[in-house]
């Protein structure tokens, strides 16, 4: 017998199984791959990271950093898994994508409560459900969760970036470095390739006239006024060809920024620098970072083969375009994720409008948690809205109508902190992440002594 329905088998609909089936539910979890394609997935495994293969810092200081420290405090199986595969990235936690996404497969697989079924879901279950649809759900189930939405389904466009082999890269010109020497590995964890001034502007040049590939333009949709065939993206994960049209330097203050580097070539800082990082355990691939890309594959090519070191490089996957679909939670959602005008019903990840794959692990963390609870008899839980987890629900559950766009973790959303002392930015944020772990740690302390 079932208890929970999840749907979806990425990062948020693996998380909340996990928690689920840990507090003694049974969980059907579905999920529509092989069978049925997201267009972005390519495998059949449970939780494909899609794009990027990084998790974001893992710094205590920095936003992502303390959202996996509350992870790590909540038992997230997922950032477990992201453990166990790490590859070098700086201060980032970067993975081999294929082994991460096999070992979360292998280990939900295995759970004794847990049964995975590989189906698409096209009707709202009408029993007790998580939806972790993520952002390329399908269309009849877009269908269906417009129905009991209304209007404020949103859709837009976001982009992912392009892989090359590394041996394909000119190392007489490209060079190993973390920015401020701050890697994993002596030699530096980024592949730099440097530019001088005049380079460049060519190539920036060359970004604007580029060919893009043609979207399909979307329909008007009333809530935003988003027009039909304007297309819009998350502002972190704007096509670099886009970033370009802003300026001639946006790149070079963006995504190429030199700060931190010295071309050992040179003994200079370059004017501006394409970091690759590394994607794949084996060190042969390396994605290019910030590169999202809507170009024509053949531009892609001859554009990024101008970057010097990248002459010769060897692309296994092209930059791509791909539909971005998330639900409009400031009117539907509760801080503990549950439907406004259904209790039973639960949505998590990015249909939800947290971006980035930590917010969707963690937004799962909390809808399988509060899934359990309600069916154990106990009430959902909002975190604190100090903590980065319990902010981001409040985020997206309460911003501003008009304006409302995904969120990342970011420190910009806890509450302002209390006193009059003057703090410069990195104390702001340790104290911040001091604030943060001390406030859970005393929210599950009074959960666990009120409930026994
Ligand atoms: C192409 C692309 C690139 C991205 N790049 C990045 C990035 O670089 N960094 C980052 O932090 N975030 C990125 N994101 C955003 C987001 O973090 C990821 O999409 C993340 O995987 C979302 O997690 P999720 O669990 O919400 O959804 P997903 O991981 O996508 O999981 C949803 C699952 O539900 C399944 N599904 C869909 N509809 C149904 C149905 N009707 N029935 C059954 N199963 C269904 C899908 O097959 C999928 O496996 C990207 C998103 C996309 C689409």
């Amino acid at each position: 017998m079932t208890d929970l329905t999840i749907v979806g088998g990425g990062l948020a609909g693996c998380e909340a199984a996990w928690q689920a089936a840990q507090r003694g539910l049974k969980v059907s979890l579905f999920e529509m791959r092989p069978e049925v394609k997201t267009g972005a997935h390519t495998s059949s495994y449970l939780s494909e990271l899609v794009c990027s293969n990084s998790l974001g810092s893992n710094l205590l200081d920095r936003a992502p950093g303390l959202l996996k420290d509350e992870l790590r405090r909540l038992g997230s199986l997922l950032l477990q898994c992201a453990r166990e595969t790490s590859v070098p990235a700086g201060g980032a936690l970067a993975v081999d994508r294929e082994m991460f996404a096999s070992i979360v497969t292998e280990r939900i697989e295995g759970h004794k409560n847990i049964t995975l079924i590989r189906r698409e879901i096209r009707e709202i279950p009408n029993k007790a459900t998580v939806i972790a649809s993520g952002p390329l759900t399908s269309p009849e189930l877009s269908k269906a969760i417009q129905k009991i939405s209304g209007k404020q389904h949103l859709y837009f466009y976001d982009a992912i970036a392009p892989i090359v082999e590394k041996e394909s890269i000119d190392f007489s010109t490209a060079f190993f470095a973390s920015r401020y020497g701050r890697g994993d590995q002596e030699t530096g964890d980024y592949i730099n390739c440097p530019m001088t001034k005049d380079e460049y502007i060519a190539f920036v040049e060359e970004l604007l006239t580029a060919e893009r590939i043609e979207l399909k333009p979307f329909e008007k949709d009333l809530e935003t006024g988003v027009k039909a065939g304007s297309h819009r993206f998350f502002e972190g994960c704007l096509p670099v060809e886009i970033l370009a049209r802003r300026g001639r330097d946006t790149l070079a203050f963006g995504p190429m920024r030199p700060v931190g580097l010295s071309d050992p070539h040179t003994k200079r800082r370059p004017y501006a620098v394409l970091q690759l990082r590394q994607d794949n355990l084996a060190g042969t691939l390396f994605n290019m970072v910030g590169f999202q890309t809507n170009l024509k594959f053949p531009e892609q090519r001859r554009i990024f083969r101008e970057i010097p070191g990248m002459e010769r490089a060897t692309f296994v996957r092209y930059g791509q375009m791909h539909r971005n679909t998330f639900i409009y939670s400031p009117a539907l959602l509760k801080p503990t994720l549950q439907f406004k005008s259904r209790h039973d019903l639960f949505f998590a990840g990015q249909i939800i409008g947290v971006e980035g794959y930590a917010g969707n692990i963690a937004t799962g963390l909390l809808a399988g948690w509060n899934a359990a609870r309600l069916l154990n008899g106990q009430h959902a839980i909002a975190l604190p809205p100090t903590t980065m987890l319990g902010a981001l629900c409040q985020y997206i559950t309460h911003a501003s109508a008009a304006d409302f766009q995904p969120m990342k973790a970011n420190f910009g959303i806890l509450p302002p902190l209390e006193g009059e002392i003057k703090r410069n930015r990195r104390e702001r944020a340790v104290a911040y992440t001091q604030r943060s772990l001390s406030d859970l740690e005393q929210f599950l302390q009074l959960l666990q002594m009120s409930e026994g």
